[in-house]
Order: C-alpha cells, then structure tokens, then sequence
C-alpha cells in the first residue's frame, strides 16, 4: 500500500470510530470490530468508484455509480458488514451488489459470498472487477433479488443493500436458525430504518431497529412496478 493511500485510510478508519461511538445510543455498537477494520484497509475503495471521483473513494461519503445507484457511505457499509458477525465459515447472501465494495468486504470475512443485483450492466462490472482482485469465493448474478438465491439457501446471513417497504419472505425462508439479516426498510413515515432480523429455531424473525437510514429503493416488487 502506497503512503498516499495509507494516510487515506487511516483518516477514514478515525472517522468511522468516530460515527460508531457517536451513533452507540441507537445502534448499541461502540467501535468497529478489528476484522471489519482489516477488511476495509485491504479492500481498494478506489477500484469500485467511477474514474471522475477518484479522488473522493476514501471519503466518508456515498458516490453516484450510474445507473441512478450509489456506492454506499462506507460507514454505513461498516455497521452492516458488522452486524452480520461473520466468521471465516459463514455463508452470505448479499442483495444489491452495486459496484461490488460491500461484496468485496463480505469476500474478505466470510466462507462464501453469493451477490444478486438487478441492473446487467453493474452485475456485470461488478463480477469482473472482482474476479480481477482475486476473490474466488464471490458469485455474483443478475436478477429480482427479492426471490433470494434458493439453490444456495440455508444462509447464515443475509445483507440487503436497497430499501424494502417490509422484508421479503423468501430472504427470511433461506436464512439457517440464529442467521442474521440486515435490511433498510422503510418506516412508512419518512425515511428508513436499518433492521437487524435474527431468525429464531421456529421461523420467526426477532427484529429490531438499529439506525436511521437512507438507500436507493429495493425495486421488483411481485405485482408493483
Ligand atoms: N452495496 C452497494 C450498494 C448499491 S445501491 C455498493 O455499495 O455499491 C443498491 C443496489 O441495489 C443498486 O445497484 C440497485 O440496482 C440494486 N437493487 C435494487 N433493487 C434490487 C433487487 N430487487 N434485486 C437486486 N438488486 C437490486
């Protein structure tokens, strides 16, 4: 790592501490865990923005990637990722690839990482940047990932990383006893809130909510638009 892009990194890891302990009283969360912080300096931000915004990959800040989507704001990603308590084993089903950062992050801490995103285009992009940074335990594919990945079902975690009205049943379905799933969901007020599902041994989900938050819509909803 070059030291222009260390000192990048390292103001980026300040501020991410520094939005954990300012945001504890909603999430519970104090501090990122050492393994998503690793994950996030090895992972290069700068390969998953467009060219334009170089300059801007290890801001603290979400970044138009076209297509009307955005590469989440990587303390948001952080939180996420963390919540998801991956182990070297688990197996994760990401919905909204996107411009792959968060698939690569998942890559670096989980066993097997299976990614849906909607458009072809940024499904496409996304497959091949990371097959070009080497993970092999990424798969990635074009579709409503709201139907989830049933072939490679049960999951010990699920990310959804576009906002839902309420959280589709099929992603509850194809997660193991005690998996996790992460998901934006609109309040039906104003905004969104960031949940955190924990699947109990009978089906259910025990739910609750983290942190207010702000994502491009989940689309491909089964009878809507
Ligand atoms: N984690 C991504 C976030 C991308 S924004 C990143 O940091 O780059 C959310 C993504 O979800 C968009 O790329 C959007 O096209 C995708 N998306 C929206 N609805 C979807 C659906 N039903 N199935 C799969 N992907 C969807």
């Amino acid at each position: 790592m070059n030291d222009k892009r260390s000192q990048y990194v390292q103001s980026l890891i300040k501020t991410l501490k520094r939005d954990f302990r300012e945001t504890a009283g909603s999430t519970g969360i104090e501090a990122p865990d050492e393994r998503v912080l690793e994950a996030i300096r090895k992972v290069p931000r700068d390969r998953f923005v467009p060219d334009r915004d170089m300059g801007m990959a290890w801001e603290n800040t979400a970044l138009s990637i076209g297509y009307g989507q955005t590469i989440s704001q990587p303390f948001v990603v952080a939180l996420m990722t963390q919540l998801l308590e991956l182990t070297p084993e688990s197996r994760v089903l990401e919905i909204g690839t996107g411009s792959g950062y968060q698939t690569a992050l998942l890559g670096e801490l989980a066993g097997e990482v299976y990614s849906i995103e909607v458009v072809p285009e940024l499904a496409a992009q996304a497959e091949t940047r990371l097959r070009e940074l080497g993970y092999d335990n990424i798969r990635v594919r074009s579709g409503n990932g709201r139907r989830g990945w049933p072939d490679a079902a049960p999951f010990d975690a699920v990310i959804v990383t576009a906002a839902a009205e309420d959280i589709p049943p099929a992603l509850v379905e194809q997660l193991r006893p005690g998996g996790r799933i992460v998901i934006p969901v609109d309040t039906g007020w104003y905004g969104q809130d960031l949940l955190l599902g924990i699947r109990t041994e009978d089906g259910q989900l025990d739910t609750r909510s983290v942190l207010p938050v702000v994502f491009v819509p989940l689309v491909g909803k089964e009878g809507g638009k």
